[in-house]
């Protein structure tokens, strides 16, 4: 069933869990992911990355989130993510997304205030809540930042924008990591019990197990995996044989393979008990 951002992140309330969130990028991406969900019994996002709402892929794709998430037996919010300005935001709500991102963290605090506020506004008049970013959660190519996002500023940030959810940066990053990384477990405990709010994790991919149980543990609510998705579709695809033409056949593989990666971060993240 097709639910919204808040609606989702409430079913993990006093619960020692979070809501996988993954980045799908076509309908075997998104086949893969509901097919877990439904084996485990997990809620689950799906959620698309800006640059395919600055094309018509957002377009079809989010017709294809939806489409599973409507069918699916298990709660599913489709949620833009990273949405990187207003034009990404105003086409996810007007394709029927149920959740949004807007990261303008790159931005001054007061700058990143302004925009997630305005933004948040324009959400509220679609009934759809929305996820800032305090904290420029960058790639780890670059090295993983050292700066923590502020619980003070966290606060505010908080109160002034009215988001449903807050990614926060305590020691992840996007991509694949040079070394594993060492979240600030004590900064989620702190912004969590300050804010009151559903945290999240980016940079999922990559993280060791004990750490993201103790960031769950801490606060976090929601964690995203992209770049471990992506992989396990594409070594999958590489390895398929090319005798395989009729193109449904030769993407079992790869679906199967998406299946099995995201029914591993189901039971990481013990969404399989949310339910
Ligand atoms: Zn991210």
């Amino acid at each position: 069933m097709l639910v919204n951002l808040a609606e989702i992140l409430a079913l993990t309330k006093d619960k020692k869990a979070a809501v996988p969130a993954f980045n799908v990028y076509n309908m075997e991406t998104v086949m893969g992911v509901i097919a877990a969900a439904e084996e485990v019994n997990s809620p689950v996002i799906l959620q698309g990355y800006s640059r395919l709402f600055d094309s018509d892929n957002g377009y079809y794709l989010t017709a294809i989130m939806l489409a599973a998430a409507k069918k699916a037996t298990v709660p599913v919010c489709v949620h833009l993510d990273h949405g990187a300005g207003l034009p990404e935001v105003m086409r996810a709500l007007h394709w029927g997304c149920t959740g949004v991102m807007l990261d303008r963290s790159t931005l001054p605090l007061e700058e990143n205030i302004a925009a997630s506020r305005e933004a948040c506004e324009l959400c509220a008049h679609a009934g759809v809540p929305m996820e800032g970013e305090l904290g420029h959660i960058g790639a780890a190519k670059d090295g993983v930042s050292t700066e923590h996002t502020r619980t003070d500023e966290a606060v505010r940030f908080v109160k002034e924008t009215g988001v449903a959810a807050l990614a926060v940066l305590i020691g992840t990053a996007h991509g694949r990591y040079k070394q594993a990384p060492v979240l600030n477990i004590a900064r989620i405990k702190e912004i969590s019990e300050a804010t009151g709010l559903p945290l999240v994790l980016h940079g999922g991919s990559g993280v060791p197990d004990d750490q993201i149980q103790a960031s769950i543990d801490a606060g976090i609510k929601k964690i995203n995996f992209g770049t471990d998705l992506c992989y396990s579709f594409l070594d999958e695809g590489f390895a398929t044989s090319r005798e395989l033409v009729g193109i449904d056949m030769f993407m079992r593989g790869p679906v199967e393979a998406v299946k099995n990666f995201a029914l591993s971060k189901m039971k990481l993240l013990r969404a399989d008990t949310i339910l």
